[in-house]
């Protein structure tokens, strides 16, 4: 069996059974590839519907991104609120907004109902400007009050100093509603549901073939193949050439996260909050304490290199940010892969008869994916077509190795941008 890579979350998991990999000949009205909480979550809507379903995962169950990200559930997709609007207007945009909600509630919803206590819930995120901002943080506020009845509340600098010491913060919008969570003790138990309900997982089962033209499509793995009316592909970022049309839709983008040592008192003389905090910028850091460590994220790449340079780097953020952090040691670091389509919204949707996408999530996967699984599962269910308010953000060619590089330059351009503002923002002080 396909074992984990070594993260906070793996250190913690619950004791589980693997699945087995599939043999022989099965079949299934709907064939999942992909077991990351995009694949469970369609899974487990429709197994929940009666559907009979089986999960393909080519390693362990969210062996991907679901099972080592940073574990921030908040509204919003990947996409800022400002490029959705200006692609589809204002009020597609807010019933899209609202959908992300809905994904909110569902992991909420889920967590409850199958008493996922090991799901470790901490409620509240934190978002913190980095420069003087509290107009746009105001007017953000009572634009998400009035238009979904969320409840932000702006701290001023001094109150964000008392939970953040460092000189580096300006406000912030606190979260209440939103959290943070063990995302790959969650996505195991969304398995464990699926099995439950009659549906079956499948760990260390790749799909390498697929025939995806006739009325029954045949997927295959290197030990059996499932028989359906009905695929979802679901393989995020990890998504092979298996699939071209798919593959061809998004650039795989990796991001970094590290977990430092347990120093509760020195961590505490940097961060007195229990929320999870992000900051602002457009490729910003996001961090919160686990345990008495120090959980930080952030840094992206079109590069897939390995994680240990890049916990070098990471290291020197978390102590530019707090000077007092200087002796704390980073003691893993790891690395995921998120897929990002041209537009950075989710490719959902047919993409020919009887075969649907749910992918593309980016780095606002955790919301998203159930969404996006509940709008998938309820067309293929026939009850309903909320998943063409994703067809504005079809599946538009990555631009091959033009779109590697443009994605890089587009991230160091925000990094430009974020470092301007900060300097401008410490000018006028
Ligand atoms: C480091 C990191 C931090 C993040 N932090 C956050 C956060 O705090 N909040 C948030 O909202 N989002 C976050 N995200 C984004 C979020 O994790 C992803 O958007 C989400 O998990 C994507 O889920 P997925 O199921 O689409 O893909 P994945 O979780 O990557 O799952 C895809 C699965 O498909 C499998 N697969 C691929 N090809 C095949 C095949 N041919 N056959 C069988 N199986 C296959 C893979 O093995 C993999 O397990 C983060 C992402 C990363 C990488």
């Amino acid at each position: 069996m396909p074992s984990y890579v070594d993260t906070y979350y793996t250190r913690t998991l619950s004791p589980d059974a693997a699945y087995p990999a599939l043999s022989g000949k099965q079949a299934a009205e709907i064939c999942i590839v992909g077991g990351g909480l995009a694949g469970l979550t369609t899974g487990l809507e429709l197994a929940r519907r009666g559907r009979s379903v089986a999960v393909l995962e080519a390693r362990r169950v969210a062996w991907g991104a679901s099972g080592r990200n940073g574990g921030f559930v908040s509204p919003g997709w990947a996409a800022r609120a400002g490029q959705v609007l200006r692609r589809v207007g204002p009020d597609h945009a807010k019933a899209l907004f609202r959908l992300s909600m809905e994904g909110v509630t569902m992991v909420e919803d889920a967590i409850r109902d199958l008493n996922i206590s090991d799901a470790n819930v901490s409620p509240g995120i934190l978002r913190v400007s980095r420069y003087e901002n509290t107009r746009s943080l105001e007017t953000l506020r009572d634009e998400q009050e009035r238009e979904f009845g969320r409840h932000l509340r702006l701290l001023v600098r001094e109150e964000v100093q008392a939970l953040l010491l460092s000189k580096k913060y300006h406000q912030a919008l606190l979260d209440e509603a939103s959290f943070h969570f063990h995302p790959l003790n969650y996505s195991r138990a969304l398995a464990r549901e699926i099995v439950r309900l009659g549906g079956c997982v499948y760990e260390d089962s790749p799909a390498v073939q697929a025939d995806l033209r006739g009325q029954e499509h045949i997927v295959r793995t290197p030990s059996g193949e499932v028989k359906a009316a009905t695929v979802v592909l679901a393989g995020g970022g990890y998504t092979d050439s298996i699939f071209p049309a798919m593959r061809r839709s998004f650039l795989p983008i990796a991001t970094y996260v590290v977990l430092s040592e347990l120093a509760p008192d020195l961590i505490a003389s940097a961060i007195r909050t229990r929320a999870g905090v992000s900051d602002g910028r457009r490729a910003g850091d996001y961090y919160r304490v686990v345990d008495g460590r120090l959980l930080w994220g952030g840094r992206i790449t079109t590069r897939t290199s390995g994680p240990r340079d890049i916990a070098a780097v990471i290291r020197r953020e978390i102590v530019t940010t707090y000077p007092q952090l200087e002796a704390l040691k980073i003691e893993t670091a790891w690395s995921g892969l998120m897929a990002y389509a041209r537009h950075l919204m989710p490719l959902i949707g047919p993409l020919m008869p009887n075969v649907w996408s749910c992918t593309g999530f980016g780095g606002h996967g955790l919301n998203t994916t159930a969404i996006g699984a509940r709008v998938v599962a309820e067309a293929i269910a026939g009850e309903g077509d909320r998943h063409r308010l994703f067809a504005p953000f079809g599946f538009v060619w990555n631009g091959g190795p033009f779109g590697t590089a443009a994605a890089q330059l587009t991230y160091w351009a925000y990094q430009g941008m974020d470092f301007l503002r900060e300097r401008r923002s410490a000018l006028a002080a």
